[in-house]
C-alpha cells in the first residue's frame, strides 16, 4: 500500500512542501504521496489524529502549529528538544516522534551544497525567533571559533545564550555591540526582509571570502542580501536550499534514503 506524508499548516497553499517531496520520491522511486493539510486555528490535534487514523505515517508541521507538535509527541529528538518546536512527525507502533531538521538543514546547505566549513569560523546568527532558536544546536556541534547572537529585543538574545552556554561558544547581544567585529559566515534568521526592511548592521562586518545567507527566499535578492553585497560578503545565498535542505533531513527520517536536493533546487529556482 502507498504510504501517506503531508504538511500540515494554517496557511498551506503557499507550501513548496508538496512539489519538494514528489521530486524526491520520483527521484529515489519511493512509493509514498505527499499532501497539503489545512487545520482549522483551534483544530490541529484532531486533525492529526485524523490524518492517523487514516493510515497516515508522518508529517511536516509548519506554521503556527511547531509548539503544538511538540506537545503531542511520545518521544522528542535532541535537537526538536532544544528549539523547542517540532517541524517533522514520524508515526509507527511505538507513537509519534518529533523531529527538528530545520537546523540540519541550515547546516548541511551551507557545509555541503556551499562548501563552506563551519568548524574554525566566526558565525553571527542574527535573530532570535523560532528560526534562530532551532538553529544555534546544530551550528555549535560543527565547533565554529564562536557563535555570536544579535537581536533586536536583547533579553531574547541573551536568553538563547543561557539556554545554550553549555554547548559551546556562544554570546549575546543588540546590533549595536557588532561595531568593529567581522565574521566569516552571517545568517540572518530574522523576518526582516519579508517586509523589506534593513537590519541596523555596521559596516566591515564581513571578512574577506565570507558567506552572508538569509533564511527568507524569494524571486529577487532579498534586502539583506542586498546590503551584504554592498558591504563587502563574497558569497550570498538565500533560504531556498535550507527549504529543500530540510525537507531532506524529514524524507531521511521516513523513509531512510537521503535525496539529492541539488536538482531540487535548480528546477525550484528555475519556476
Ligand atoms: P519569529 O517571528 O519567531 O522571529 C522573528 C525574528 O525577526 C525576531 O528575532 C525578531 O526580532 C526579528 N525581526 C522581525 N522584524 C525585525 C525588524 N524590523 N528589525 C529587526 N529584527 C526584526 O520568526 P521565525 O524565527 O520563525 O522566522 C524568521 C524567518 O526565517 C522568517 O522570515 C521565516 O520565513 C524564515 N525561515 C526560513 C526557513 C527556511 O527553510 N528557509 C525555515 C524557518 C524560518 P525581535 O525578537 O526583536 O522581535
Amino acid at each position: 500500500m502507498t504510504d501517506r506524508y503531508g504538511v500540515i499548516g494554517n496557511p498551506i497553499g503557499h507550501s513548496k512542501s508538496p512539489w519538494i517531496h514528489a521530486a524526491f520520491a520520483r527521484q529515489t522511486g519511493e512509493d509514498m504521496t505527499y499532501d497539503a493539510i489545512l487545520a482549522p486555528l483551534d483544530g490541529f490535534d484532531a486533525a492529526v489524529r485524523a490524518f492517523r487514523a487514516a493510515g497516515g505515517r508522518g508529517l511536516n508541521v509548519t506554521v503556527p502549529f511547531k509548539l503544538q507538535a511538540a506537545a503531542l509527541c511520545d518521544d522528542r529528538s535532541e535537537r526538536a528538544r532544544e528549539a523547542g518546536a517540532v517541524n517533522t512527525l514520524r508515526f509507527d507502533a511505538t507513537g509519534a516522534f518529533g523531529d527538528n531538521t530545520d537546523g540540519a538543514g541550515l547546516v548541511a546547505d551551507i557545509t555541503r551544497r556551499l562548501g563552506v566549513t563551519l568548524g574554525g569560523a566566526r558565525v553571527l546568527l542574527l535573530g532570535a525567533g523560532g528560526a534562530a532558536r532551532g538553529v544555534i544546536g546544530p551550528l555549535l556541534r560543527e565547533r565554529p571559533a564562536e557563535l555570536r547572537l544579535a537581536n533586536r529585543t536583547v533579553d531574547k538574545a541573551l536568553d538563547l545564550e543561557r539556554q545554550f552556554a553549555a554547548e559551546g561558544p556562544i554570546a549575546a547581544g543588540g546590533y549595536d555591540a557588532l561595531a568593529g567585529r567581522a565574521f566569516d559566515v552571517v545568517v540572518n534568521a530574522t523576518s526582516a526582509s519579508l517586509a523589506g526592511l534593513v537590519l541596523p548592521l555596521p559596516r566591515g562586518l564581513y571578512a574577506p571570502r565570507a558567506l552572508a545567507y538569509d533564511m527568507v527566499y524569494g524571486d529577487r535578492p532579498t534586502t539583506f542580501l542586498e546590503q551584504a553585497r554592498a558591504t563587502g560578503a563574497a558569497t550570498l545565498a538565500d533560504g531556498l536550499g535550507m527549504l529543500v535542505a530540510q525537507a531532506a533531513e524529514s524524507f531521511w527520517l521516513w523513509r531512510g534514503v537521503r535525496p539529492d536536493t541539488a536538482p531540487v533546487i535548480a528546477r525550484l529556482r528555475a519556476s
